[in-house]
């Protein structure tokens, strides 16, 4: 089945006067005053749709303060009542969508360590036939972009028509600056493949922390997602939950004040001609690239050849260290990346060994490559 998805930003997901989609709210639920607090705070800014607040936290340890449970979705309630916001919480197992939906939550979103888990996602979509709400599925905490996509799948299968994606970062054993890994081109090649799915990023669980959430946001503008999810409590300091990472609602409308918002599309005939003038350079860059490629390739088999006929392996440590070393340095001078031309040329070292281990083991011979 080929997923048929409608991006329903025009009518529900429209942001405020043309602005991304915003939700925001405190990480967790905590108390009620906490809770009408933050919301009436977040109610007087315009570009604010939906509160969020998780009422089951899913907890890395066990002895974490693990969500108020039932209790927090009257306060969800409430403030919908007294605010006019929409509600979105977290929903892990059947019991929490049934119970979310007996109060008049709005929005569910499927948290990323449940959308790694194809039985979980499944008993959700259950839970879902029939029902009209609209659902967001994060990604899962392991960058398996497939694994995304089918969480997806199984909620649109339920008939849910309002669904959209959050990005909100995957996890990583090595430590960086981010608490989950961007690895923007997961998002972007969803987009790719489903132009018609909304995709919220999730600042605050990339970040982990207060510092980045503007650059990280604005990146997601610069980069066309259709919205924002941001955690903002009345004391973030005091969050029972991220308190790192939360922001007060001041904070949130200021940060909001300083995103700057770009057109999707050109429509200026000069611009566009520009455009296309150099849209066609970068193709013929980008065909250059094939053909080296190629070229490059075929001396690799060449290579491969002789490693077959004299019985040495095929992965040579000390002459791939040596090439690496090379172009990161030849790279830089260039003004690219360390990172972009490890990965280039892995994937490239990948490929001539891919090409090599065929020669070995397919028997094929192949002509000398032409110098
Ligand atoms: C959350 O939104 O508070 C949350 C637990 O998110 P994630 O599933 O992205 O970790
Ligand atoms: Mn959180």
């Amino acid at each position: 089945m080929v997923l048929e998805l409608k991006k329903f930003l025009a009518t529900e997901l429209k942001g405020y006067k043309g602005r991304p989609f915003l939700i925001s709210g405190p990480c967790s639920a905590e108390t009620e005053e906490q809770v009408m607090a933050t919301a009436t705070a977040l109610a007087r800014i315009p570009e604010v749709s939906v509160f969020r607040a998780g009422i089951w936290k899913p907890r890395t340890r066990p002895d974490s303060f693990e969500g108020v449970g039932v209790e927090g979705l009257k306060w969800l309630r409430n403030v919908k009542h007294e605010t006019g916001l929409m509600v979105g919480t977290e929903v892990a197992n059947e019991k929490h969508v049934y119970e979310a939906l007996k109060y008049g939550v709005d929005l569910l979103w499927i948290g990323a360590r449940t959308s790694v888990n194809p039985f979980t996602v499944q008993e959700i979509s259950d839970a879902l036939q029939g029902v009209d709400v609209m659902v967001l599925v994060k990604n899962p905490i392991n960058p398996d972009l497939e694994l995304w996509i089918g969480a997806i799948e199984r909620i649109a299968r339920a008939g849910i028509t309002r669904i959209g994606a959050i990005h909100r970062g995957f996890s990583s054993y090595e430590k960086t600056i981010y608490r989950n890994q961007p690895n923007w081109q997961l998002p972007i090649e969803l987009r790719r493949r489903f132009p018609d799915l909304p995709i919220i990023c999730d600042p605050s669980h990339i970040s982990g922390t207060r510092e980045l959430l503007y650059e990280l946001s604005q990146k997601a503008m610069d980069l066309n997602f259709d919205g924002l999810m941001l955690e903002s409590h009345i004391d973030p300091d005091q969050a029972l939950s991220d308190a790192s990472q939360q922001i007060t609602p001041d904070e949130l409308h200021e940060l909001l004040s300083r995103l700057i918002l770009r057109n999707p599309v050109a429509s200026d005939p000069k611009l566009l001609d520009i455009l296309g003038e150099l849209r066609q350079q970068i193709d013929v860059f980008d065909d250059a690239l094939l053909d080296i490629l190629e070229k490059r390739m075929k001396v690799a088999q060449t290579i491969g050849q002789y490693k077959k006929d004299n019985n040495i392996t095929i992965l040579q440590p000390t002459r791939w260290d040596e090439i690496i070393r090379k172009v990161v340095i030849n790279g830089q001078v260039k003004g690219l990346s360390r990172e972009v031309i490890d990965t280039i040329f892995k994937a490239i070292h990948q490929e001539s060994i891919n090409h090599q281990m065929r020669i070995m083991n397919d028997g094929i011979e192949i002509p000398a490559a032409k110098s």
